[in-house]
């Protein structure tokens, strides 16, 4: 099974990256329906956080924010205004998500870094829950470069023991056989 996550989500009135500008936030149904949805041709597909206030003429406020994944998971970078406006929204949400991981079982996980500058940034292979757990762990670990993540995860991978919890370069990764 391969998660996905990269692309830039272009804001739909300013043009910027959401994704790469730590834009990425979920608002309730009924706020996204007003903001980017009525009054418009074409529905927005993403808005960054400034625009969104700027339609609102409002600051974002924690209820605002829905219980989306992407509100609570470590793998959606989010900017300091963001965080700001999320408020406790943010602890609230991942404190109930991290009870209903801690029954999944382990698994591997392949986590391939890579930002638009620097290309391909390594891999690193941690065990956990879920791969929101799996790049919290590579960031305790020292062995998160950051930049956008592929994840594959895998039940069993005897092939990894003598590489986990390891950042590894495309050299070592071929020196391994890993790829
Ligand atoms: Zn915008």
């Amino acid at each position: 099974m391969t998660d996905e996550f990269s692309v830039a989500h272009p804001c739909a009135d300013c043009g910027i990256s959401t994704s790469s500008t730590g834009n990425i936030f979920k608002v309730t149904d009924d706020l996204w329906q007003r903001v980017a949805v009525a009054n418009r041709k074409v529905p927005a597909a993403y808005l960054c956080l400034n625009c969104v206030e700027i339609i609102l003429e409002r600051k974002l406020m924690p209820g605002d924010f829905s219980e989306d994944m992407v509100n609570f998971s470590y793998r959606f970078p989010r900017n300091a205004l963001l965080i700001e406006r999320m408020g406790a929204r943010f602890e609230e949400l991942r404190a109930r998500y991290v009870e209903s991981e801690n029954a999944l079982p382990i698994m591997w996980y392949w986590l391939s870094f890579a930002d638009e500058e620097k290309g391909f940034l390594g891999v690193a292979i941690v065990r956990a829950r879920s791969i929101d757990e799996a790049i919290t762990r590579a960031w305790e670990l020292g062995i998160n470069p950051g930049g956008e993540v592929q994840s594959s995860k895998f039940e069993q991978a005897p092939e990894f023991e003598a590489y986990e919890n390891q950042l590894l370069d495309k050299t070592q990764l071929e020196d391994a056989g890993l790829i």
